[in-house]
């Protein structure tokens, strides 16, 4: 469990940044200073060797060797003088050609004479590389004493009084002060790095919690949401950074949930509403008939109703399938190119027997082959759909119209009657499953319909990538105007838009 937990822990977004940020700053921070000593370190050894350097050049000022004798040529009562000659003897060596020590400091004795092969190699080395008017060469090591001191030597050849004979001689510098420097430099970094680390990690843990708070926040809103708790939504910080963007793209979520969850809601009360209705009125008939029907015409009537409302709760439930089969893609368009014209000639001529028995004329204007990729089954249901209304709300006497027309890249179907209007409150709702307009100033329909027919037209101009419209006036009229992309148009050229609804002035 507790194993579980540090796991959980270590996985959790927050302890992974602030490590990465603990790492980075410990990898930045050992590096400088492992840059930073290693420059001190060179910069420090070069002070000694310059200044070893000079005193080279100074000694050959000060030492004078006249028949393998060593003298010191400087005035004694000159501070500087004295003080730079005494601090050449502290570490000094001298030999001749063959390495017969003439001459040793007692601190250079402690570091060891260097062995006479060595010396003699040297100078031979040395003699070798002059040329006129240049120095000998210059030998550099680093030794150390008993102790452990390290100590830069500079060697090379010195010449006798009137250059009869070369001599070896070497000077020195104790590097311990730089050491004992680096060793300073060092502990204060070692003292300082962790604490910088442990500072900069807590920083870090504070400002990984705080950017991680509203995820956190998003988080614990999704635990709480449920389809019957869709009204919570995450506080934004007004802030514009990526997480408010989250929590906002996240609200709109759940705004979009909400409501596809209302109409889901809306719908499943609409259909146990639809279906209610023909259930009681079958129960109604079917109990007036068992217990007080005699004759055998009293049963047949309340049978033959009985079916009428049996044939609409069929109808209501074929409709709701084709319909969810459509929306949730099952119902796979047949698209070919598709002779508009002759769809639209044949429904106007199969139409004019309901037009005619409803006093309504009926008429097409159109254009000669009018092509589109679309569906025939479902282009042929769409217009129907209209057809049918238009007839059902145009009273007798009235006219309806559909109009077929090519258009800059579009077809346009339109289907306009002289009927009675939709008043514009209506309008956002009438493509809405079982939606149907009643309330004053609406003409009662001849039959009640079933609320279902545009929401199937909404779904084919759709599913066509097409655009529906529909203008109304109450008392004056109603005309729905289908747009469709051209054959050979990519879909992406039509403003695709959910139906559009304005107010008819005329027809
Ligand atoms: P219904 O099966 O009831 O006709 P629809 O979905 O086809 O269902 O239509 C929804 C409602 O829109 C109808 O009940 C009717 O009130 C209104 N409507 C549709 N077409 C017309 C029209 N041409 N004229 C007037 N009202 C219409």
């Amino acid at each position: 469990m507790a194993r579980r937990n540090l796991r959980r822990f270590t996985r959790g977004l927050r302890f992974r940044l602030t490590a990465s940020y603990a790492l980075f700053f410990a990898v930045l921070l050992f590096g400088v200073a492992a840059l930073f000593r290693e420059r001190l370190s060179y910069t420090l050894d070069q002070q000694v060797h310059d200044v070893l350097e000079q005193e080279w050049a100074a000694l050959k000022g000060y030492l004078k060797i006249e028949r393998g004798q060593v003298n010191w040529y400087y005035d004694p009562e000159d501070p500087d003088e004295s003080f730079i000659v005494e601090r050449m003897k502290q570490v000094f060596l001298m030999t001749d050609a063959q390495g017969h020590n003439l001459g040793a400091s007692t601190q250079y004795q402690v570091l060891g004479i260097d062995p006479a092969e060595q010396i003699r190699a040297a100078v031979r080395e040395s003699v070798a590389s002059e040329s006129p008017g240049s120095a000998g060469k210059a030998f550099w090591r680093v030794r150390y004493n008993a102790s452990g001191t390290p100590f830069l030597i500079r060697s090379g050849v010195v010449y006798d009084e009137g250059h009869h004979a070369p001599y070896y001689v070497a000077i020195g510098r104790s590097l311990a002060g730089n050491e004992a420097v680096l060793r300073g430099f060092t502990w204060i970094y070692v003292g300082i790095i962790p604490g910088a680390l442990v500072l900069g990690s807590l920083l870090g843990w504070f400002m990984a919690g705080r950017a991680l708070t509203p995820v956190l926040a998003i988080a614990r809103t999704a635990q709480n949401i449920s389809g019957s708790n869709l009204s919570l939504r995450i506080p934004t910080r007004q802030s514009g950074d990526e997480l408010d963007y989250l929590a906002l793209t996240f609200n709109r979520m759940i705004d979009r949930l909400e409501s596809s969850f209302q109409q889901i809601r809306q719908f499943s009360t609409d259909v146990s509403h639809e279906l209610r209705t023909p259930i009681t009125a079958i129960r109604g008939q079917l109990e007036v008939a068992l217990f007080t029907a005699q004759t055998p015409e009293q049963y047949r009537e309340a049978m033959f109703n009985a079916l009428q409302d049996i044939e609409r709760l069929s109808q209501i439930v074929r409709a709701l399938l084709l319909l969810s089969q459509a929306e949730s893609g099952q119902l796979a368009l047949q698209k070919s190119r598709l002779n508009l014209s002759g769809v639209v000639a044949d429904l106007v001529e199969q139409f004019q027997i309901p037009a005619e028995a409803a006093h309504v004329r009926l008429t097409a204007h159109q254009a000669r082959d009018v092509f589109a990729e679309a569906d025939r089954i479902q282009i042929e249901r769409m217009i129907t759909n209209l057809l049918s209304n238009a007839i059902k709300f145009t009273p007798p006497g009235g006219d309806v119209r559909v109009g077929l027309r090519e258009l800059p890249g579009r077809v346009e179907i339109t289907v306009q009657d002289t009927g009675c209007g939709i008043p514009s409150a209506h309008l956002p709702h009438i493509f809405d499953r079982f939606y149907r307009v009643t309330g004053e100033g609406t003409a009662p329909a001849p039959e009640q319909g079933l609320g279902l027919g545009l929401s199937f037209v909404s779904w084919i101009v759709k599913a066509h990538r097409g655009k529906i419209e529909v203008d109304s006036t109450p008392g004056v009229g109603t005309r729905f105007t289908i747009l469709l992309p051209a054959p050979g148009i990519g879909s992406d050229t039509m403003e695709l838009a959910q139906p559009a609804t304005t107010q008819m002035n005329e027809l």
